[in-house]
């Protein structure tokens, strides 16, 4: 029978929810984790390479996130052995095999993955409960991981021309305009990376930053500082942005230094981060900074009994190493906090 109570519910499988439930089963394997969430939807799997992993000079990121679903798919069927062997050694006749059934797979299982997203968390005596479109599920603790979804259509003429040269992932899309003109809207580390991918397919790149600077690492900016076909403009109000174009974008104005410029562009690309979406957990009063971010004490614990935040939705660094080892210390919280 299908089993939808747990320990922890960890919402979110990025990087750092992944993390989580890894640092769960390695403190406790005898916890029941299930994490929700599509793995492959995560901005590490969608967004190009990733550096800075020690260990790795670089790593496609749909590869490390596939290496973590398989490292928690040996970690589950590790758990679903262990089970069968117990119940193998207590009923000496009857031997159980674990291919027989997929069903005692899935109800030993430590760490269960539910692909669905999460559309409410209400409070319960005993901890909370998970709502998806499919079921419902109870957890003794929460772990956010969540993080930080895409800010879209807030530039005008955007949501007109999505597919008919706006794309929101320059990695993604940027070997399509082999030639052409491209502007990339956004800041940090991400618009840094993606111009310098589109520097390789396309023969003029526009930046528009709404920030002072870009704020990405150093060597980022130097490369972009030294390649001649990458312009950035800086302090560009996104408000005062416009995609033009009849049937597809062919243009972007914009206002910069209070002078209305026009460009001619085949693509725009734009990346900006949205804050935190935490409509899921309208019926918490979740204490949050002036940024939206969930305010965590030292522990990763929120202000909610029993619930935790983790990664870039509490507004950590966005680099993955930092986000890796932060779900993971959530986890080892998450674990204490349960065992106490
Ligand atoms: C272009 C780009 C380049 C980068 N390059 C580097 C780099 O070189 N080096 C580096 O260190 N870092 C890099 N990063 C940063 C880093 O890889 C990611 O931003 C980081 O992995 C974010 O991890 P996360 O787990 O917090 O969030 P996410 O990856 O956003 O994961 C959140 C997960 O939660 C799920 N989710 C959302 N809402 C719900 C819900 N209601 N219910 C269930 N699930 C839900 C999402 O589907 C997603 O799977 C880069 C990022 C980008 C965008």
């Amino acid at each position: 029978m299908k089993d939808n109570t747990c320990d922890i519910a960890i919402i979110g499988s990025g990087l750092t929810g992944m993390s989580a439930a890894i640092a769960v089963y390695s403190k406790n394997p005898d916890l029941k984790i299930k994490l929700f969430g599509i793995p492959f939807d995560s901005n590490t799997a969608k967004k190009g390479e990733i550096e800075n992993i020690p260990g790795f000079d670089k790593v496609v990121g749909v590869d490390l996130i596939q290496k973590v679903t398989e490292q928690l798919g040996k970690l589950n069927s590790e758990s679903a052995q262990k089970v069968v062997q117990e119940m193998n050694d207590q009923q000496d006749s009857h031997k159980v095999d674990l291919s027989d059934s997929l069903a005692l797979l899935d109800e030993s299982s430590s760490i269960l993955s539910i692909s669905d997203n999460v559309k409410t968390v209400n409070q319960l005596e005993t901890g909370f409960e998970v709502l998806t479109d499919e079921d419902t599920y109870t957890a003794k603790i929460i772990i956010l991981s969540t993080g930080l979804p895409e800010l879209k259509n807030t530039i005008k003429g955007e949501e007109n021309f999505v597919h008919k040269g706006v794309s929101h992932c320059a990695v993604c899309d940027g070997a399509l305009f082999r030639g052409r003109k491209a502007v990339i809207i956004g800041t940090g580390n991400f618009i840094a990376r993606g111009a310098l991918f589109l520097r390789k397919y396309c023969r003029k790149i526009t930046v528009l930053c709404p920030d002072a600077e870009l704020g990405c690492d150093k060597r980022f900016l130097k490369k972009i500082e030294a390649t001649s076909n990458i312009k950035t403009n800086y302090n560009i109000k996104l408000e005062n942005v416009e995609i033009i174009g009849t049937n597809v974008a062919q243009g972007v104005k914009f206002t910069k230094e209070g002078e209305e410029k026009e460009i001619s562009t085949d693509v725009v690309f734009i990346e900006l981060k949205d804050k935190p979406d935490l409509k899921y957990l309208q019926n918490f009063d979740l204490k949050v900074d002036d940024k939206g971010h969930i305010h965590t004490s030292e522990n990763n614990t929120t202000n909610i009994s029993g619930m935790f935040a983790a990664g870039t939705i509490r507004g950590e660094i966005d680099y993955a190493p930092v986000l890796i080892g932060d779900g993971y210390k959530t986890g080892i919280y998450a674990v204490e906090y349960l065992e106490k």
